[in-house]
């Protein structure tokens, strides 16, 4: 068992510090669970950790889960969900209750969170929901969330923003009370009017029923809206290039926006997609054809879409394998997200810099984690302890992770960089594919 007031030595790894790689290197964590060392050749004492052959990674900060707790445990809740976290790699996370009770007040998250005490395995930061409900309650949020999640396109679970009008309403609220908005964009009009007109070898093709232009449109007034109210405002799970474009060329203007994506819009296209048994790959907003993947790939490789966040939306089986249009939408991720990253560097080519960044300290820095996503002096010591060598390269085999579905898209798929340890703030949480000890997780915000 590891004894928390004890300082720990992780000596030789290959350490990634949030943004480039050291080779060689130490990393002391302090009695307090923070970093407060790193650097070559640290004076042996305490516990000490041989790390040679070893890479020494940031805990991973997932911007974007769903763990449907309260009100939907039985699709994941804390419990799993957060284990689930640990095995891949994610220490905290920014999560989205899109199901009933959402949040539209300062009460609810405050019950949420202190709920998650003791349930959760890693640390934890429940985005506020921005309707016309949590209008009046936006004030009361400040401080307490990353941002406010609002829905443009009707979604799993969550009912979307009617009209323009409404979406004008509640940018401008959000701006006013200071507080970012997180953004599903998908164009709710679009999608009808595809639906009503489509042909039947053509309906049950999601990229077909929710298209690109379908996300580039609702982005492109999502911007207007938010550039007209000054409304810092983040794109999730962006699934194309021109979506991602159009967030770039604003940013670059000045615009205080970004854009995250997630790891299957990077590693899948269309036509897998839509192969995938028993509507697998079904999530909002659709996978996209090969050249939007490549375009997304180049997005992220020239820092226009500088996050990653996995959009882990679990659901049992059951709701999947049924008929196309009846099939939930949503899919487990969070389990995989380190050797996920991996697999965009080997199939993409995209530097592991990069990619680590986009789900360390890039996130850590848009949702004001301050402790989170660096291996700093003065940081929370989240650790991976990882293996990432090809002889260390495991199948995926569902039945194995930790999330309640027991069902991954990815089954069958050969991935490496398999976290062996994770650390959280100091403490041991999981090793060789199991948790340990007691859920220590905490609210990253009051
Ligand atoms: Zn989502």
């Amino acid at each position: 068992m590891t004894d928390c007031a004890t300082s720990h030595l992780f000596r030789g790894a290959r350490l990634f510090d949030g943004t480039r790689f050291h080779e060689q290197t130490d990393l002391r964590v302090g009695a307090d669970g923070r970093i407060l060392e790193v650097g070559r050749d640290l004076k042996p004492a305490g516990v000490i950790h041989e790390c040679r052959g070893k890479w020494l990674l940031p805990g991973l900060v997932d911007c974007h889960v769903h763990f449907r707790e309260p009100g939907l445990e039985r699709k994941e809740g804390y419990a799993f969900g957060s284990a689930g976290a640990l095995h891949g790699g994610v220490t905290s996370l920014c999560e989205i209750q899109n199901n009933p009770p959402l949040m539209v007040s300062a009460e609810l998250l405050a019950q949420k969170k202190s709920a998650l005490v003791g349930v959760s395995r890693v640390d934890y930061a429940p985005y506020g929901t921005l309707t016309h409900e949590s209008v009046s309650a936006l004030p009361e949020m400040v401080g307490h969330v990353p941002a406010v999640k609002c829905f443009l396109g009707g979604s799993t679970g969550a009912a979307g923003v009617k009209d323009e009008a409404s979406l004008r309403l509640l940018f401008q609220a959000a701006s006013k009370a200071n507080l970012k908005v997180v953004a599903h964009c998908e164009d709710n009009s679009i999608m009808r009017e595809v639906k009503a007109a489509a042909p039947p070898e053509m309906a049950t093709r999601h990229d077909f029923m929710r298209p690109i232009r379908a996300e580039v449109e609702s982005i492109r007034t999502a911007l207007r809206v938010a550039a007209e109210f000054e409304t810092d405002l983040h794109v999730f799970h962006v699934s194309t290039a021109r979506g991602a474009q159009l967030i770039a060329q604003a940013a670059a203007a000045g615009q205080k926006v970004a854009g995250s994506v997630g790891p299957q819009y990077l590693l899948v296209d269309a036509d897998e997609a839509h192969e995938m048994a028993q509507n697998r790959f079904k999530i909002n907003p659709s996978i996209k054809d090969s050249a939007q993947r490549e375009g997304l790939r180049q997005a992220v490789a020239s820092g226009a879409l500088a996050m990653i966040g996995t959009d882990h939306a679990p659901h049992p089986l059951g709701d999947k394998d049924r008929p196309y249009a009846k099939a939930a939408s949503g899919f487990p991720s969070i389990d995989l997200l380190l050797p996920l990253l991996f697999a965009i560097h080997d199939e993409a080519g995209l530097s592991l810099e990069v990619l680590l960044a986009a789900a360390t300290s890039a996130p850590a820095k848009e949702f004001g984690l301050a402790q989170k996503g660096q291996l700093q002096p003065g940081f929370d010591a989240d650790l991976v302890l990882v293996d990432p060598s090809p002889s260390a390269a495991r199948t995926v085999d569902e039945s194995q992770l930790p999330s309640r579905s027991k069902w991954s898209p990815f089954h069958g798929r050969v991935l490496r960089a398999w976290p062996e340890q994770v650390w959280l703030r100091g403490q041991l949480a999981f090793s060789n594919g199991a948790v340990v000890g007691e859920p220590q997780g905490r609210p990253l915000f009051d």
